[in-house]
């Protein structure tokens, strides 16, 4: 029976660890947290997007550069595979109105919980938390910190599976990344993807926003548009929409020190229908009163029109609605972003991901050098590279 050893329990991780088990494999899997799969919990906060439903031709469009190589490992392990998976765990899934895919709770947890549940009654399987991996050597001898002691394990087969370099409170911190370079393995910076964008508002703005969505809009970047929300934050601004276009901006926003977004507040009605609308009210009424019986302007998108337009006034509002000029000066930080670019280069790996530099050694998810947008591409991602860690190690 091959071992395998397997460093990081996300989903990545505990989902190679049990491809492993049914193709007889025995594994040890190693966490240097109290628990597993913190980030997918998390994940599960705002409602679990595991996959998306549209066209594989489409969906592996979403990986840019790494296009051709998440294209062969989607088509082996689909989103349809993935659904099936869940349902193997007990769990429903379905498809929303955005053709993204979801847990039929929308929640993690029950994945989570029926996954670990599976794991552990296998008798190959052994699970080591509170392991925090260090160093590798070039003789595959790993090593481990385990409550201040040192552990050293050695396996013929090593999954790396640590994650990416944001949320640091789930356990992915990106520390495994010096271990890499000193064994001169080429990594990419990580750098903040699917991100919040920095922006000083007004004292005034501030204290009236705090946090608060603006629901319904376009936002249009380098002239692309995309429909979604965005979150108004004491900071800048952030949420689906803004996530959407972060790869552009925050290119942007590292080359010249800033980058203007557009938001459109009423993408379905054109800027003559706003007039028009806007003429037949009274014009003796406040102008927010006019804006919101007119066109459905609420309190957010009015605070934010005069903070950007303080002389909007009913002849120009139209204008101001249809193009909301966002100016940004910064990123977030890397620890707030969704998930991270950055990692171990693919030309680090081949075609099985096995490190080219160290053989038998392998690296999934996050801890690779790719971009995806939100939408259930990250996940995705994150299975389908186990999956073919585990289709190698099993020919
Ligand atoms: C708020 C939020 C919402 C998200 N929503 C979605 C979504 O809806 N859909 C989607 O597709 N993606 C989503 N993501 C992204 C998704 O959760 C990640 O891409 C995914 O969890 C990455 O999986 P992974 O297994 O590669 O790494 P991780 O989930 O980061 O797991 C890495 C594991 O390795 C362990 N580890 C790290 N370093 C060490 C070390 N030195 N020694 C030992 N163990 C170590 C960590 O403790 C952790 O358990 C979201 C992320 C966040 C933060």
């Amino acid at each position: 029976m091959k071992k395998v050893i397997i460093i990081g329990g996300g989903p990545a991780g505990l989902f190679s660890a049990y491809k492993l088990l049914q193709n007889n494999f025995k594994v040890d899997l190693y966490d240097h947290s109290s628990g597993l799969g913190k980030k997918f919990l998390v994940a599960g906060n705002g409602g679990l997007n595991l996959t998306h439903s549209e066209e594989i031709d489409e969906f592996v469009k979403k990986y840019g550069e790494n296009e051709s190589f998440f294209a062969s490992m989607i088509n082996e392990f689909t989103p349809n595979d993935l659904r099936s998976f869940c349902e193997e765990l007990g769990v429903e899934t379905f498809i929303g109105s955005s053709k993204r895919v979801f847990p039929e709770n929308l929640k993690a947890a029950e994945i989570l919980l029926n996954w670990i549940k599976i794991l552990k009654e296998n008798e190959n399987f052994s699970l080591h938390l509170n392991h925090k991996f260090t160093k590798i050597n070039s003789s595959k001898e790993i090593t481990l910190i385990h409550f201040e002691n040192e552990v050293k394990v050695q396996g013929e087969y090593v999954i790396f599976a640590m994650g990416g370099a944001s949320w640091k409170k789930t356990g992915s911190d990106g520390s495994w990344s010096d271990s890499f370079q000193k064994l001169g393995i080429e990594l990419s910076p990580f750098l903040p993807m699917n991100c919040g964008f920095e922006r000083s508002w007004s004292a005034f703005f501030i204290e009236k926003i705090n946090y608060s969505p603006l629901k319904n809009i376009e936002l249009k970047f380098n002239d692309k548009p995309i429909r979604g929300e965005a979150m108004l934050t004491p900071f800048g601004i952030e949420g689906g929409g803004v996530y959407a276009h972060s790869l552009a901006l925050r290119d942007q926003v590292i080359k010249t020190g800033e980058a203007t977004l557009f938001i459109d507040l009423k993408p379905n009605l054109t800027e003559a229908e706003i007039q028009t609308k806007i003429s037949h009210q009274n014009d003796k009424s406040s102008l927010s009163n006019q804006l919101r019986k007119a066109i459905g302007i609420d309190q957010v998108a009015f605070i934010l029109l005069k903070e950007i337009y303080p002389h909007i006034n009913r002849d120009n509002a139209s204008g101001s609605i249809k193009n909301v000029e966002i100016s940004l000066c910064g990123i977030r930080p890397i620890d707030e972003a969704i998930s991270t670019s950055g990692g171990v280069r693919f030309t680090e790996l081949n075609e099985f991901l096995e490190l080219k530099k160290l053989k038998g050694c392998y690296v999934i998810g996050e801890m690779l050098d790719f971009e995806a947008p939100t939408g259930g591409y990250l996940l995705q991602g994150c299975f389908s590279s186990a999956a073919r860690v585990v289709r190698g190690l099993s020919v």
